[in-house]
């Protein structure tokens, strides 16, 4: 899935810190404009100025190609700078640019780490308690603009730390949504052979057997165990039986081909075939064609003249009332698979648990 890893997120960080310069460049810029226009030429607004210029060259920084850390880092300290200039020349706390004081902070956090966000914070807290114990000892002038002015300055300074915040914290949320779906899909897989694991097939089951027992309708499982893998593993290394699982896994999942059945890797060299809606019949066909699919692979033990490798089958089938829990379905099939294993291994053995009973005809799901 595209765009939904930790790296996938720095390399977003580029175009993140791009909008927020952009962003900010476009706040100090009508900032200046406001000004020059209110107050003329007599009064040139040094610091937005130099904050605009800082602003464009980080802008041009991360366009070719810059460190997106850094120029977050830079784009943080401009910020600062602007919050202690503005603090000071547009009236302190009555002034519009403390407004944006708290954007320092989430920025910092959402685009760098934890330590940068808990610098940013302490920073903010220090600049803002110097300027409120500069304006309660009158050391702050207040601002020369009219109230006219003031007031479209605040509205375009909240409006762009509403903007910034947002536009960081939505590529964070969406990128945290998108993780979420990955790291559950991946703690219900199996990741050597792809298939559904243990966890997955209990919840599946716990779904099914409810179903069944609502429908009245059939429910087969099959467990199936590679025969004398350990011999194979012997000869042929880990990670060539790691290779052998995963042919195992392709010949079952050619097998259940319906869409409602679910393959899963139970553990080790075992593997659970759940067969929603089918009867004993049905479920022994399925069985022995993963028997005989594994068999026709032919992957020998040892050398070419070597026997090949081989499964052992126990399948359960059973249907509505008979349905008992999870578990004791999970034994009839082991005992069943043992069996197998007793009388000569490559074999399927099946038991009916509903052994005549009269249960509803599924072959189409609800
Ligand atoms: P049987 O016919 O009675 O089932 O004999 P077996 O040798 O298959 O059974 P046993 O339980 O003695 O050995 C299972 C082997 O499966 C042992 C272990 O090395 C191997 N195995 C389990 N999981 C993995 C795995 O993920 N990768 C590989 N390569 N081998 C595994
Ligand atoms: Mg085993
Ligand atoms: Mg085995």
């Amino acid at each position: 899935m595209a765009n939904t890893n930790i790296s996938s997120f720095s390399q977003r960080r580029a175009t993140l810190v791009q909008y927020a310069n952009l962003l900010l460049m476009l706040a100090v810029f009508v900032f200046v404009i406001l000004r020059l226009v209110t107050l003329g030429f007599d009064r040139p607004p040094i610091p937005a100025a130099l904050v605009f210029v800082l602003t464009v060259c980080n802008f041009l920084y991360v366009h070719f190609r810059g460190s997106p850390i850094i120029a977050s880092w830079l784009l943080l300290a401009v910020m600062a700078l602007g919050l202690v200039s503005s603090g000071i020349n547009t009236g302190g706390f009555a002034g519009p640019t403390v407004l944006m004081a708290p954007m320092l902070p989430v920025l910092a956090l959402l685009l760098i780490g934890t330590r940068a966000g808990l610098i940013a914070c302490a920073v903010v807290i220090l600049i803002l308690s110097v300027l409120f114990v500069a304006e309660v000892n009158g050391l702050i002038s207040p601002n020369p603009q009219s109230e006219e002015a003031q007031l479209v300055t605040r509205f375009i300074a909240l409006l762009a730390t509403v903007l910034v915040c947002s536009l960081v914290a939505w590529e964070f949320a969406r990128m945290n949504h998108a993780m979420l779906g990955v790291m559950s899909g991946q703690a219900l897989t199996d990741h050597l052979t792809g298939l559904k694991n243990r966890r997955a097939l209990e919840e599946s089951m716990a779904k099914e057997l409810r179903r069944a027992r609502r429908s009245n309708g059939w429910v087969s499982l099959i467990i199936c165990d590679v025969d004398h893998f350990k011999h194979y593993n012997d000869f042929h290394g880990h990670s060539a039986g790691d290779t052998c699982l995963i042919a195992v896994a392709n010949v079952l999942k050619a097998a259940a081909r319906r869409p409602h059945d679910l393959v899963c890797r139970y553990g080790g060299e075992e593997f659970v075939p759940l067969l929603p809606d089918t009867r004993p019949n049905g479920a022994y066909r399925v069985a022995e064609a993963m028997r005989a699919g594994l068999e026709s692979q032919k992957i020998p033990y040892r050398d070419q003249d070597s026997d090949c490798v081989t499964l052992t089958l126990g399948v359960v089938s059973v249907a509505g009332a008979d349905i008992d829990d999870m578990e004791s379905l999970l034994d009839t099939a082991d005992q069943a698979l043992y069996a197998g294993k007793e009388e000569g291994r490559n074999r399927v053995i099946e038991v009916n648990l509903s052994e005549g009973a009269v249960v509803a005809d599924v072959s189409a799901r609800p």
